[in-house]
């Protein structure tokens, strides 16, 4: 069986399109799951891989097509993990990027420890009830600042600093991003088990 329709179960435009530029190469053509009116599945597990699997199985019952969903945060060493699982809705559920990143600064205030890293867990499902899922997680680490830089990517990005190339996730050029990015390591695991079970 050859993979060459695959919804994404996500209404972010920035995911979507870092999906499209990395799947497209590989000719599978990859359609939002707005484009089939699918209703946001409920995110209400402590765990990525719980909420991942959910968001991909609702958008393949309403689609009967493939289904790749990611859930994905950032997580703040100092502050336990969190926003983690909860990151898109840090501030509240009116999920505001800006009023994520206020509050995030707020509560690093006086913390030194600035160590965080993000998190993508993918999952593939063929079908709503796909025994087998496709399960791959990425981690991008580096450090929350206090200044925000860049005018790229999106939600914590601009204070979300890879301290190994200098650079906050909103000044990487997007060509280099899929290389460093969680999301662009877990879709590299998630392509080689593709490769591996359908050639
Ligand atoms: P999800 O749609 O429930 O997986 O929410 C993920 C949230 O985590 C986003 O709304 C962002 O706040 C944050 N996030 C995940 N990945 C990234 C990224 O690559 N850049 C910036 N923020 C991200």
């Amino acid at each position: 069986m050859k993979l060459t329709k695959l919804v994404i179960a996500s209404g972010n435009l920035k995911k979507l399109k870092e999906f499209e530029r990395l799947l497209a190469p590989l000719g599978i053509e990859v359609i939002p799951q707005s484009a089939f009116n699918v209703p946001e599945a409920p995110e209400p597990h402590c765990t990525f891989l719980e909420n991942a699997l959910a968001k991909a199985r609702n958008a393949a019952r309403h689609t009967r097509l493939p289904s790749l969903a990611d859930d994905s945060g950032v997580c703040v060493h100092a502050l336990g993990g969190n926003p983690g699982v909860n990151s898109a809705y840090y501030a509240g559920q009116h999920k505001s990027d800006a009023d994520n990143n206020a509050k995030l600064i707020a509560d690093l205030h006086g913390i030194t420890d600035r160590g965080a890293h993000y998190t993508a867990l993918l999952a593939l499902v063929m079908s709503e009830t796909d025994p087998e899922p496709i399960i791959a997680e990425g981690r991008w680490y580096g450090e929350i600042v206090d200044t925000p830089r860049g005018e790229g990517g999106f939600g914590y990005d601009p204070y979300f600093l890879d301290t190994e190339l200098g650079m906050t996730g909103a000044e990487m050029p997007i060509d280099q991003r899929g290389a460093r990015s969680h999301r662009g390591k877990a879709l590299a695991k998630l392509i080689a088990e593709l490769q591996e079970r359908f050639g």
